[in-house]
């Protein structure tokens, strides 16, 4: 592929802006700064420098991030920061979406991609992906609670009562909780109907990549890095 289309699939700008980035000397190939835009180039595996970054070319993008708290998944947010403005311009343009969304307070895990059928697949109700969380709680969990949860709780928009997969006090005012739905303040509604309240939330999990255990790189708050096919 020319060097200007690989530039511009990757979220570089139009097909001119990226002649001239090439032109103005941005661009480094093998550390090697590059000079013909129409330079043809085997995408698969194709790596360059621009804006003090190593780009990989990859057809469709998959990235996680940390998510620290203020930030809204949101394209326009209308009072407090966009999760958009965490990553890179160029992924924005690639118009990257998040895998579902976490509420503005909830730390952690969040993925995003440009490839629709992923976001529908981890996103899907059927597909039954798993997300794992840690609340904090503002009064001492109750072994009652955690029964409710996995017995289900009924909540005042659903008929049937929903329960956790798994549910477990690791703490006095903290539990760790495993779900495969993904409705609109799901966790912190499901505590409240065992007769709790999440004063915080962090999510470390979605299906198989977890925050803490290694199957990601280790990211700070704020941190994103690729997801590798072995990530999928
Ligand atoms: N459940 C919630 O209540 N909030 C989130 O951000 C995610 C799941």
């Amino acid at each position: 592929m020319q060097l200007d289309k690989i530039l511009q699939t990757q979220g570089f700008g139009t097909r001119k802006e990226c002649r001239k980035l090439v032109r103005d000397g941005e661009v480094k190939i093998a550390g090697v700064v590059a000079v013909d835009p129409f330079a043809e180039y085997d995408e698969n595996g194709f790596t360059f420098e621009l804006n003090d970054w190593e780009w990989e070319y990859s057809e469709k993008v998959y990235i996680a991030l940390h998510k620290p708290v203020g930030y809204e998944c949101s394209h326009k947010p209308k009072h407090n920061e966009c999760v958009y403005d965490l990553l890179p311009d160029p992924l924005v343009l690639r118009n990257v979406q998040s895998v579902g969304r976490l509420d503005v307070d909830t730390t952690g895990l969040l993925l995003f991609s440009d490839d629709g059928q992923f976001i529908h697949a981890i996103s899907s109700a059927k597909r039954q992906v798993t997300k794992s969380y840690r609340a904090t709680t503002n009064q001492p969990v109750e072994d009652a609670q955690i029964e409710a949860l996995l017995s289900g709780v009924k909540l005042y928009d659903d008929n049937e009562p929903i329960h956790a997969l798994q549910a477990r006090k690791t703490g006095d005012k903290e539990i760790e909780l495993v779900i495969d739905h993904g409705q609109y303040h799901l966790v912190k509604r499901m505590i409240a109907a065992a007769g709790n309240h999440v004063d915080a939330l962090h999510r470390f999990g979605v299906g198989g990549l977890s925050l803490e255990d290694g199957t990601l790189p280790e990211l700070e708050l704020e941190d994103w890095c690729y997801l590798r096919p072995k990530h999928l």
